[in-house]
């Protein structure tokens, strides 16, 4: 195998059934190819009772600083409905310029890029003047409970100590150089609980109907907006995603009624102050007789989910610069710095050192025929090649400079 040649390290990847939390074979594959370029490599089993056992791999090459990681993960979803898939997703097929299989985009292909980029580099220059790791894991697309999370904790844990990440993750919407995310917004839930007296609907005097009071509370949390936003982040967003009472019978008032809901918030906010805040939005809701004349005030219970995710942003203006130039000289093209989208593991990373993602375009990620242009393998490549190039150079003249 050309360790250079993105579609070689990718086709190699894909040809291991990794669906989570199998390993099939893949970071055994990584590890090879990661030997050959000079990396010692690591490869840990996490366990936890309820959940499977799952393989991951910490890979270093070089023993000074300054420090690289790049993250991804090379377990894949299932295919779904195999009869659909126009190749074999596990065969690597290439067609129309395309090579088919799951986890081309999300994130074998990340992975393979990244590989075959150090080839280059160290093919051209020899081994980057610091340290570059793989932190690899098996968890990411099943409960992410043996992944990243532990594979950081272990890594720290034997004294390793980053000064960046770049985690590998499918990130352009449309096309190689759309976006670079540079931070997540927070998640918060919370379910709404508001307890009437039920009742017949003919005689509503004698009963509470608790959906006005909730229509009321809900009214009160979602106006007005609960910021616009700043220039990192769009404006936080509640959404109510379910409204359950259960109640069938259309002359009955109902005793009580539920409402589900989920906040994304951005750095304006902790989980703490946004609890705060839509607490004292529903104590004033509570109080409105509105919808509900002449009556007490709505009587309601608020639990937030304790599972909560922070918002983060990247601060490490270098970093950012050194990958959107890297971008830039590649495509042509600057890339939007965003904070949107679903949580990522970058949200564990950053508890260790500032990171951003940027990867392949994500199209076709979860999807029957996911596949990956072979021009957006080699633009990749091109991309981490160059970034890998300026970081370190960044990184060595500041230090000489310092
Ligand atoms: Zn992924």
């Amino acid at each position: 195998m050309t360790l250079t040649d993105p579609a070689q390290t990718l086709a190699a990847l894909i040809r291991c059934p990794s669906v989570t939390p199998e390993d099939g074979g893949a970071l055994a594959t990584l590890g090879r190819m990661l030997g050959e370029l000079g990396f010692c490599n690591d490869f840990v089993t996490f366990s936890e009772p309820g959940t499977a056992d799952v393989d991951n791999l910490y890979a270093r090459l070089g023993a000074n600083g300054p420090h690289l990681m790049f993250a991804g993960h090379t377990d894949v979803v299932p295919v779904g409905d195999a009869k659909a898939w126009s190749r074999d997703p596990f065969a690597a097929d290439i067609a129309d310029g395309f090579m088919y299989g799951r986890g081309a985009v999300d994130m074998k292909g990340g992975i393979a890029c990244f590989v075959s980029a150090l080839a280059r580099l160290i093919a051209r220059r020899g081994a980057p003047g610091g340290s570059v790791s793989l932190l690899i894991t098996g968890d990411e697309e099943g409960p992410s409970i043996n992944g990243t999370e532990k594979l950081l904790a272990y890594a720290a844990g034997k004294g390793e100590r980053w000064d960046a990440a770049v985690v590998g993750e499918p990130t352009n919407p449309d096309a190689m150089g759309d976006m670079i995310k540079i931070g997540r917004r927070g998640s918060l839930s919370g379910t709404l609980t508001v307890e009437g007296v039920q009742g017949h609907a003919a005689y509503p005097h004698l009963a509470d109907n608790p959906l006005r009071g909730l229509v009321t509370l809900m009214d009160g949390l979602l106006d007005p907006p609960l910021d616009a936003g700043n220039a990192r982040f769009p404006p936080t967003n509640l959404e109510f995603t379910s409204i359950d009472t259960g109640n069938l019978a259309t002359n009955v008032i109902p005793a009580r009624t539920t409402a589900r809901f989920n906040i994304r918030f951005n750095d304006i906010w902790t989980a703490q102050s946004l609890g705060d805040e839509l607490r004292a939005r529903l104590e004033r809701a509570a109080r409105q007789t509105r919808l509900r004349p002449g009556r007490e005030p709505v009587r309601y219970e608020v639990a937030f989910d304790p599972r909560s995710s922070p918002s983060f942003l990247t601060r490490d203006e270098a970093l950012i610069e050194a990958l959107s130039a890297a971008v830039r000289e590649a495509t042509g093209r600057t890339p939007a710095l965003s904070t949107t989208g679903g949580t990522s593991d970058a949200r564990f990373i950053k508890d260790y050192c500032p990171v951003v993602e940027f990867g392949l375009v994500g199209q076709t990620m979860h999807m029957v025929d996911e596949r990956v242009a072979l021009t957006d393998l080699e633009s990749l490549t091109g991309i981490y090649e160059l970034f890998l190039e300026r970081w370190f150079d960044q990184r060595s003249s500041a230090a000489g400079a310092g």
